[in-house]
């Protein structure tokens, strides 16, 4: 049987038995407990907090990830959450509760309250609870953890499972799990952001999975083309056998051109880029050969805490990626808050449709301090490397006058400390707001440089919410008028002689590389993996090939006919 529909997170092959993970039911005891009890029950409880911190520190010793690490300092920040803790001890020491069920009752209530929030990103926090509540559970009534013993014979396994949670992913270093298929989850959730900087497939929101896969059958992932098969006969396990090899030959053939340079076949010279978040492996993006960082979304570095992060925290983070790049360009995003990114300990209003509501740069003016922050933290970094200032979501030259004022403002508080500061960093924006595309010549007279976010462009210009999934199918950048809007975005932006890329999700999709090269970007900037991928399909096209087959693109009005032109042209069929 061959399953395929799923979203494929980590791109690669897989072979091995099912494993079914099934979370452990914990029982919880929610009779009333007797009044001489209770300094009982509070000790059980305040025991098994330092119990789960301890063990949540253990796991953190042994991963080498620093990013992943951060994940636990987050969780031993919710163990150590005073108003939580407190609402625990009252339930115990005013209703009676058990230790177990006065755990579960105020976590569940946080959880409800989360619940209702309509935002994808907070409720995808909700794995990370519930792994909290459970451990706790766990240790108050002294439940031995069972090692999953996952292969006694050493057979490679799958896991199949409704969702898995990040502590889980981290945890399971055994050598035999050779991928992860899941009912559940979400791309922006941590699992999956773990998920993808390993090389262990992972293919989340299969439809049944659990109905579909029993104990030990055999099976195959193919998530380059996001294909599960299930028992296949030795014909289809010997096709995929051989893709599988193909697929490993052309990954040992990208290896070898990772030093060689960006450039199509008539000379025409392309700057690959790394986006990373806080969660990235810079070694990743180093190891990939990629030219600098074209988009370092900073908002990782303000979420899994309780508190912003101070200018020293953020300093010494910049700091830290300033070395490690050398001189190669550092592409800083000021914090993008608001639409599907909160903080747990920022106050937000509650909005209709948050996309269009208090974010990013409109968070600024709100908060001074929260940017002013940062631009003095990236400022003294800047001595240290080679950095760019990135805002996103503008829609104005008033806001550009704003951010430039706030810049002026930061510089003159850093001299009056005597503090250092590169002098001429450069100023760029996101274009990722139809607003931005249509005044952008009137943008690129003020600014230095430009990146186009076609993550949000193609949600606004579409009015299509790009985490709703009832309208997914009408998401697509690739539609006439986002490809004409992007064309438009170029042309303005070379008629003052200034640089575009692109930084959204677009520029790592193969099969449109040729056309982004036909409309003129300038640079490319998409997760590490992605990069030498689409190095190689620009150094076998040539600069008057790609412009040909744009052309005839752009006279296409419909994305059938569009994307037939595409598939016909992809490189790496
Ligand atoms: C974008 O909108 O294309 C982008 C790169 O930013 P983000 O995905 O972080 O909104
Ligand atoms: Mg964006």
């Amino acid at each position: 049987m061959i399953i395929e529909k799923g979203t494929a997170i980590s791109k690669g092959y897989a072979f091995g038995n099912a494993y079914i993970l099934k979370n452990e039911k914990i029982s919880i005891n929610f009779k009333k407990i007797k009044l001489n009890n209770v300094e009982k029950e509070i000790e059980k409880f305040l025991i098994s907090i330092k119990k789960t911190i301890k063990e949540y520190k253990k796991i953190k010793s042994k991963i080498k990830n620093k990013d992943k690490k951060i994940l636990f300092d987050g969780y031993i920040l919710i163990l150590n959450d005073k108003s939580i803790n407190n609402d625990i001890i009252n339930l115990i020491k005013k209703k009676l509760f058990s230790a177990d069920a006065a755990v579960s009752e105020v976590i569940n209530k946080q959880i409800d309250s989360i619940k209702k929030i309509k935002n994808e990103y907070i409720k995808e926090r909700i794995s990370d609870i519930l792994d909290i509540k459970k451990k706790i559970i766990i240790n108050i009534n002294n439940i031995k953890y069972k090692d999953i013993n996952f292969s006694k014979n050493n057979d490679d396994i799958i896991i199949i499972s409704k969702d898995i949670s990040p502590s889980q992913i981290i945890q399971f270093n055994n050598k035999n799990i050779k991928g992860f298929l899941t009912e559940e989850g979400s791309i922006t959730s941590h699992t999956s952001i773990i998920a993808k900087s390993t090389k262990i497939p992972l293919i989340i929101k299969i439809k049944n999975l659990l109905k579909k896969i029993k104990k030990n059958d055999y099976i195959i992932i193919d998530s380059t083309k996001n294909i599960i098969y299930i028992n296949p006969n030795e014909k289809i396990k010997n096709k995929v056998k051989l893709e599988y090899k193909l697929y490993n030959e052309k990954i040992k053939k990208l290896k070898k051109i990772k030093k060689l340079p960006t450039i199509t076949k008539d000379g025409y010279k392309i700057k690959l880029l790394a986006n990373i978040g806080n969660n990235k492996d810079i070694n990743n993006v180093i190891k990939n050969g990629a030219e600098g960082i074209g988009l370092y979304r900073t908002e990782f570095l303000f979420m899994n805490r309780n508190s912003f992060p101070t200018e020293e925290e953020q300093f010494e983070a910049y700091k830290e990626i300033a070395i490690s790049m050398k001189n190669n360009p550092i592409t800083i995003r000021t914090v993008d808050l608001g639409g599907d990114k909160f903080l747990p300990y920022m106050n937000f209003p509650k909005e209709n449709i948050p996309y269009l509501g208090w974010r990013s740069i409109r968070i600024y003016k709100d908060r001074k301090e929260i940017i002013q922050t940062q631009l003095k933290a990236i400022l003294r970094a800047s001595i240290y490397g080679n950095f760019k200032i990135m805002f996103p979501m503008i829609i104005s030259m008033e806001e550009v006058f704003f951010i430039k004022k706030e810049i002026k403002k930061t510089k003159i508080k850093l001299k009056q400390k005597n503090q250092k500061f590169k002098k001429n960093i450069k100023i760029g924006i996101m274009i990722e707001t139809p607003s931005a595309a249509i005044i952008a010549n009137k943008l690129a007279k003020e600014l230095d440089f430009f990146s186009i976010g076609t993550n949000d462009l193609t949600q606004y210009t579409l009015a299509v919410d790009r985490n709703n999934s009832i309208i997914s199918y009408l998401y697509n950048p690739l539609s006439p008028s986002m490809i004409h809007l992007i064309k438009l975005i170029i042309d303005e932006i070379h008629k003052e002689n200034k640089k575009i890329s692109i930084c959204g999700e677009l520029a790592s999709d193969e099969k449109s590389t040729i056309l982004l090269l036909g409309l003129g970007i300038d640079e490319l900037s998409m997760d590490s993996n992605s990069i030498p991928n689409i190095k190689n399909i620009i150094r076998n096209l040539s600069i008057k090939h790609a412009k040909k087959i744009t052309e005839k693109i752009l006279s296409k009005s419909t994305f059938k006919e569009i994307n037939k032109i595409l598939q016909e042209n992809i490189l790496n069929k």
